[in-house]
């Protein structure tokens, strides 16, 4: 608390990012990494770009990566921006399109930056919530309002709604933009970027912190028609005209053009995501359906912060939200097939 705060520092709540610890190794199952590591031919971009163009400031626009990335959806680059992480595109979105004054919508259970993000822009918003089987609530997220957020598939639930769900909401709200945050999809969702061209209201944002393993890189875009994109590079140009540098650049791009390794790395994860559930079930979990590289448990009768505290001990890091309706619940990332064995090891262990 400081006299020197303006009346928004005071109020807001920032988000609480899951621990990244410094001094101890544990087996990392907290913050959704991908655990086999960034395609070598993206390390290898990097290093060649680790040079003497370093003095000189970044493509502002990501031209090559913007290009790349429309090809791949058959669009043209202006339908896509590229920023740092898709948390900084995602802020730049509230910023540009939900400052009106009716309030945003989105799930009570989400990605818990949205709340966060509408009071550092002082914007209303209202929580809808789930069904009582974690279900996003369709019939609820339409009306008068500012805009509309869906992570799809929702984080921390792991569960994701069909396109045509996506597509009752885009045409329930069609004078306030829909944003859908993607940054599970490739793991078993289905995108709504084939939208794109019929929604004029529609932001779909994705990220390569996931599916290409590229977390520590920062590195995220939105795919949206030219007049939004348009309004995100105003906001971003007000901000921080060059958010990706050379070396993000350079690695993104050949990450994002190496198909085999991501479709590779992406099937393993799936695979493990399927054994892991049905073990943990076979343990006396409920698992929910996980189109993501989570899981989403919670044991019948081992609450979820001592089976949290037990893990910890043992040298293994899952994550846990203090909020009331999931407090029993722990979210999981997908690991490598032996990091998912020492976890239901440990389970056993202390169940
Ligand atoms: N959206 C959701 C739903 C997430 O879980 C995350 C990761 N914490 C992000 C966006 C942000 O990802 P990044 O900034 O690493 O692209």
């Amino acid at each position: 608390m400081s006299r020197f705060w303006s009346p928004i520092v005071h109020a807001l709540e920032p988000y609480t990012p899951g621990e990244q610890p410094k001094h101890q190794s544990f087996i990392k199952l907290n913050t959704n990494e991908n655990p086999w590591g960034p395609s070598p031919r993206a390390l290898e971009a990097i290093k060649d770009a680790s040079g003497d163009a370093l003095r000189l400031y970044p493509d502002p626009i990501a031209s090559d990566l913007r290009e790349s990335i429309a090809s791949t959806f058959q669009l043209s680059a202006d339908h896509i921006f590229a920023g740092n992480g898709s948390d900084e595109v995602l802020a730049h979105a509230f910023n540009a399109f939900f400052c009106g004054k009716e309030p945003v919508l989105f799930p009570e259970i989400t990605y818990a930056f949205y709340p966060t993000y509408c009071k550092l822009y002082s914007i209303e918003h209202r929580m809808v919530a789930l069904t009582d089987d974690f279900r996003i609530n369709l019939d609820e997220l339409q009306g008068p309002c500012g805009g509309v957020i869906i992570a799809n598939p929702n984080a921390p639930t792991g569960i994701a709604l069909p396109l045509e769900d996506i597509e009752r909401v885009l045409k329930a709200n069609p004078d306030v933009v829909v944003l859908i945050d993607e940054a599970y999809v490739d793991f078993g969702a289905e995108s709504a970027v084939t939208l794109v061209p019929q929604y004029d209201n529609l932001l779909v944002v994705q990220t390569f912190s996931k599916s290409r393993s590229l977390a520590g890189m920062r590195v995220g875009f939105a795919v949206g028609q030219p007049h939004l994109i348009e309004g995100l590079n105003r906001v971003k140009d007000s901000f921080n005209s060059y958010p990706l540098g050379r070396l993000s650049l350079a690695g993104a791009l050949a990450a994002w053009e190496d198909t085999a390794w991501f479709e590779k790395t992406r099937d393993q994860i799936v695979a493990n995501r399927e054994r892991l559930s049905e073990r943990m079930q076979g343990l006396g979990f409920t698992v929910l359906p996980s189109s993501t590289n989570f899981i989403f448990a919670s044991h019948e009768s081992v609450p979820a912060e001592r089976l949290l505290a037990g893990l910890r001990e043992k040298g293994i890091l899952v994550r846990h939200f203090k909020k009331e309706r999931i407090r029993n619940w722990l979210r999981i990332s997908i690991g490598t097939t032996e990091e998912c064995d020492a976890l239901l090891n440990a389970l056993e262990a202390l169940l």
